[in-house]
């Protein structure tokens, strides 16, 4: 565990993954916006860990605004935001899309290992569940809300003293 500005590492990391997405693919488009709570307490966390888990969170993000793009619908704007903020004991980090959303059905099983929507190559289905495991490691958690054809939004708990 090291003490960690959230608000640093989120901005440090985000930024130079959404350029690595924008250099890897051409035809990407997305907006991202981030939205960082100013003055948030450092907390103690395994930096690599929760890089890891934002990073599965912004790809995932991106694929599906991509996905909704595609489709051909009328002025859509795809935009992924990431928001930091203070809640309670808790800080928060939510990463936010508008694209293709989460059937109700399957927002149950997301979370398992090797469950994926993905075409065989593009998906491993062992984000999500992997994340849960570092979430549940800090003693925080990983929630889900989403609208199917609407967005998605995904928020990281990490607690203060853990
Ligand atoms: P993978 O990305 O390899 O498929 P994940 O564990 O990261 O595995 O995600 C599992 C599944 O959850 C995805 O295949 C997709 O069906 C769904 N999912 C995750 N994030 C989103 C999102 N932002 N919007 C829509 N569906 C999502
Ligand atoms: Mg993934």
């Amino acid at each position: 565990m090291e003490i960690t500005d959230i608000n640093e590492l989120v901005n440090e990391f985000l930024k130079l993954s959404y350029h690595g997405l924008r250099a890897k693919d051409k035809s990407f488009n997305a907006d991202f916006q981030l939205d960082l709570e100013p003055g948030l307490p450092k907390i103690a966390v395994m930096p690599q860990e929760i890089s890891r888990v934002l990073l599965n969170l912004i790809n995932n993000a991106f694929y599906a605004v991509t996905e909704k793009a595609k489709k051909d619908v009328k002025e859509y704007h795809p935009l992924v935001t990431v928001s930091t903020r203070k809640k309670g004991k808790n800080i928060e980090i939510a990463v936010k899309d508008n694209g293709n959303g989460i059937p109700a059905h399957l927002k149950d099983k997301i979370f398992q290992p090797f469950f994926t929507t993905k075409p065989t190559g593009q998906g491993t289905g062992l984000g999500l569940s992997l994340s849960y495991d570092i979430l549940k490691a800090h003693g925080g958690n990983i929630t889900v809300s989403s609208q199917e054809g609407l967005g998605t939004v995904f928020t990281i708990e990490l607690p203060q003293d853990s």
